[in-house]
């Protein structure tokens, strides 16, 4: 088992890449403590926790201080330590679109929950990880970290640069401390998040057009590739921006 005694930290986990991943390292020995908004769904995440798996839900809003403290304080109490920290919750309003016609609170939330909710959870997780000697953080960005689409979502794309250059910095301030940072860049998935944005076949033809596999990914494949990063597999890898993207961000020419 490849998280065994760890205790590991996933926000988001009441649906898509944070659900697949409170699964599967559960399934590979490690306590997950599972973080989310969306109390229902958090409760239907623990039931599908396999067998002799351990976790709990902590429903919380990574936007707010207290809360990131609370959900840290929470694994620390229940589990005794913390060894990985999945930052992994983010939104994408459907109004999100250029810079004319985006509002600003649509663009407020957006960085609330996808830049300081990992500024958050890094701050209050980071004393956790140091007091149990170093551990693995693990900040979910996106292939449009490093693209731009003709398609806007600016806040988004502008959020998710933010994760991957904080990201960068984290790891750099930390690496000697045993502690490892790498931003996990999914390109499109399959999931709730991308699919009520591309909200017509037409939309969703058009993103796959450029990419390499021809198809979305799925949430579970993000799930394999945070746990590689969660493990003690990845030992000598920091600072990374982990491209999980079916080759969208090497394309020039996609296959016909
Ligand atoms: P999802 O919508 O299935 O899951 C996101 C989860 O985050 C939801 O359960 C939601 O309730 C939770 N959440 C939202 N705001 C929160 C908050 N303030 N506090 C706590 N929890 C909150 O989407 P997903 O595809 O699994 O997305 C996970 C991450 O992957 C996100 O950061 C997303 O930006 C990123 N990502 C997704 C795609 C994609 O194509 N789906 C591509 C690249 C990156």
């Amino acid at each position: 088992m490849r998280l065994d005694g760890k205790v590991a930290l996933i926000t988001g986990a009441a649906s898509g890449i944070g659900r697949e991943s409170a699964i599967l390292f559960a399934r590979e020995g490690a306590r997950v403590v599972c973080v989310d908004l969306d109390a229902k769904g958090l409760d239907a995440t623990l039931g599908l926790i396999p067998e002799g798996g351990e976790a709990i839900a902590v429903a919380a809003d990574v936007a707010h201080a207290a809360d990131c403290q609370r959900m840290v304080t929470a694994a620390e109490k229940h589990f005794g330590a913390l060894h990985v920290l999945f930052n992994n919750a983010g939104i994408m309003d459907s109004r999100d679109d250029d810079a004319v016609t985006t509002e600003e609170a649509v663009f407020d939330r957006t960085f609330a929950v996808n830049v300081k909710g990992v500024f958050l959870g890094c701050k209050f997780g980071i004393p956790a990880l140091r007091r149990s000697g170093g551990g693995s953080i693990i900040n979910t960005a996106s292939f449009v970290a490093v693209l731009g689409a003709a398609t806007p979502q600016l806040a988004y794309t502008a959020s998710k640069g933010a994760v991957l250059a904080l990201s960068r910095e984290l790891a750099v301030i930390h690496a000697r401390e045993g502690i490892r940072v790498n931003a996990l860049c999914p390109g499109p998935l399959r999931t709730e998040l991308l699919m009520k944005f591309l909200n017509t076949e037409e939309k969703r033809q058009r993103r796959l057009r450029h990419v390499p596999m021809g198809r979305f990914g799925e949430a579970a494949e993000m799930a394999r590739a945070a746990l590689w990063l969660a493990s003690d597999d990845s030992s000598f890898t920091t600072g990374s921006t982990f491209m999980v993207d079916g080759g969208i961000t090497a394309a020039y020419v996609t296959p016909e």
